[in-house]
């Protein structure tokens, strides 16, 4: 069979979850025996999103090999349990970046370089790379940003090359939209789908599958309509209804039949049907949960729910597999001072210091630690949570009070967490911290090989300072036990508390390997502990 090529474009509005229509869809393919990847073409400048400031994209995603990529990447992760890649993200910038340099090797020989065709052969060459690995039976490409819009336009204008230059059974074009319902009329409008539709097929690409993103059902009345406006089969207009949680999605989706639709144009004849049990059993415990912990998030971008995703879905994974229902309350790290403490965090069962970059919320999150470790509430630091923890700690266990990292106290005479050598000669910011799946031995009789159950694990990473192991000894003397360590480098990867009911932080980023078919141990534990400080319910 030939490699198969879906694309999924969105209209009318952002935001409207192309990215998990593209991850149930493509969840669906799998359970019925396919070889499936998701990839995202984003139509900004910049290369990657590294650099962008969470409130403008939310979550910087990371994968295995190190790439910071959008995070609908954590969502096709989650969704199918496959790792992606650098390979699954492209942006414009990226795009731009490869054809600028080529043309500066001189390789297009005194050619002028343009948009058609030198841009679009490069985005075509991207979106076709996947599926030369041989390791997929079919590639879904959502396609950033909204059909109509200047950005997005190289990226609509390729797949339009595409349609014709594959064989039609290997080209497939879905087109997201919405179905604003209006209150006073009491009615569900089609006409902005009607127009998206047409700036779609103004392009030249002709949608083999609209779905419709709405409040309410659509009628049969409504969907002929849309058939009948839009120029595309009637039966392939569908809906997507709001869900009660994403990984329900999958599931409205094979209820109205998207996967036979879509095996049925792609011809790919006698698949079984698609097998959901485990993606079932898990929302089954999500959906009945019979107990509820409050776990307080402290972070500086809680105002963006988008920021933190990563570790949002983890706290829902690990939440099932303990039927128990995970209230998160972002606490903003500026709010938090000595003397409220108490009152923002007294009542939590669990405490998360989330990871981030720059001063701003510190001194908060230095005063989140110490409540949770004075109190015994269950703590779990990620990045500069744990860099913040081993902070607290130097300070008011150790007593240097001028304990730092130097990340924003370059001249502390305690500098507690460090620059990495190899980041300290470094002046560019983009693609160059310490990024993607580095391998952690852990100390046998820890907290930490309790949880993870073995001797050596692998997680991803993305940061620049460390633990500063010039301080270890002291520290360890002190009772903050190093419990995970680079094999390679001898860098402190976790430390934990022994003395504490449950006290543990990581230098790495475990959320972003947390699925809801394999919940992330340090998560699934977390929520325990916090379960047990509520009272064993
Ligand atoms: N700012 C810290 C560092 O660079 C922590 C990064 C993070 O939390 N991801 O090391």
């Amino acid at each position: 069979m030939n490699t198969k090529y879906i694309f999924v474009t969105g209209g009318v509005a952002s935001s409207l979850g192309k990215g998990i229509i593209a991850a149930s869809l493509a969840k669906l393919l799998q359970a019925r025996g396919l070889r499936v990847t998701i990839q995202k073409f984003d139509p900004y400048l910049n290369i990657d999103p590294g650099t962008l400031n969470p409130y403008e994209h939310g979550e910087c995603y990371v994968t295995e090999d190190g790439a910071e990529t959008d995070l609908d990447l954590g969502h096709y992760e989650r969704f199918l349990g496959v790792y992606t890649s650098q390979a699954n993200n492209v942006t414009t910038g990226r795009i731009y970046n490869t054809v600028i340099t080529r043309e500066r090797e001189g390789a297009y020989l005194g050619k002028t370089v343009q948009i058609v065709p030198h841009i679009t052969d490069e985005i075509k060459r991207r979106m076709l790379l996947l599926g030369k690995t041989g390791d997929y039976d079919v590639i879904i490409t959502e396609v950033g940003g909204t059909v109509g819009d200047i950005e997005s336009h190289p990226f609509v204008e390729a797949m339009r090359q595409l349609q014709w230059e594959l064989p039609e059974e290997d080209f497939l074009s879905i087109h997201l939209t919405l179905i604003p319902y209006l209150r006073a009329a009491k009615e569900l409008k089609t006409k902005p789908t009607q127009h998206s539709v047409q700036e779609l097929q103004s392009i030249g690409v002709h949608p083999d599958i609209i779905v419709c993103r709405t409040e309410k059902r659509l009628t049969p009345e409504i969907r002929n309509k849309i058939a009948r406006f839009c120029n595309v089969k009637p039966g392939h207009v569908i809906q997507s209804v709001d869900a009660w949680s994403i990984y329900q999605v999958p599931l409205n989706m094979e209820a109205e039949k998207l996967d036979e639709m879509v095996v049925n144009k792609l011809a790919i004849p006698g698949l079984p049907k698609a097998d959901l049990t485990r993606l079932k059993e898990f929302l089954t415990r999500l959906r009945h949960p019979k107990k509820e912990v409050d776990i307080a998030l402290v972070g500086k971008y809680v105002e963006l729910q988008d920021a933190y995703k990563s570790i949002q879905e983890s706290f829902i994974h690990a939440g099932a597999a303990n039927e128990c229902k995970v209230h998160v309350h972002t606490v903003h790290a500026e709010h938090i001072h000595e003397d409220n403490a108490e009152d923002l965090l007294g009542r939590m069962d669990g405490i998360l210091v989330a990871p981030g970059f720059g001063e701003r919320g510190l001194e908060g999150k230095i005063c989140a630690v110490k409540y949770a470790r004075e109190h015994g509430i269950p703590f779990f630091g990620i990045c500069l949570g744990m860099q913040m923890a081993v902070v607290e700690f130097a300070r008011n266990v150790l007593g240097w009070a001028d304990a730092a990292s130097t990340e924003v106290e370059p001249h502390t005479a305690h500098p507690v967490i460090d620059l990495m050598e190899e980041q300290k000669t470094l002046t560019v910011k983009g693609h160059t911290m310490r990024l993607g799946a580095y391998p952690c031995h852990l100390v046998d009789g820890t907290l930490a090989h309790d949880i993870y159950g073995r001797d050596d694990i692998s997680e991803r990473h993305r940061h620049r300072y460390e633990f500063n192991d010039a301080f270890r000894e002291p520290m360890e003397k002190a009772g903050l036990k190093v419990s995970g360590v680079n094999p390679d480098s001898g860098l402190a990867e976790i430390v934990e508390l022994p003395s504490h009911p449950f006290f543990i932080a990581v230098q790495f980023h475990p959320e972003y390997k947390s699925t809801p078919e394999r919940p992330q141990p340090i998560f699934m534990r977390f929520v325990e502990a916090a379960l047990k400080r509520r009272g064993g319910q």
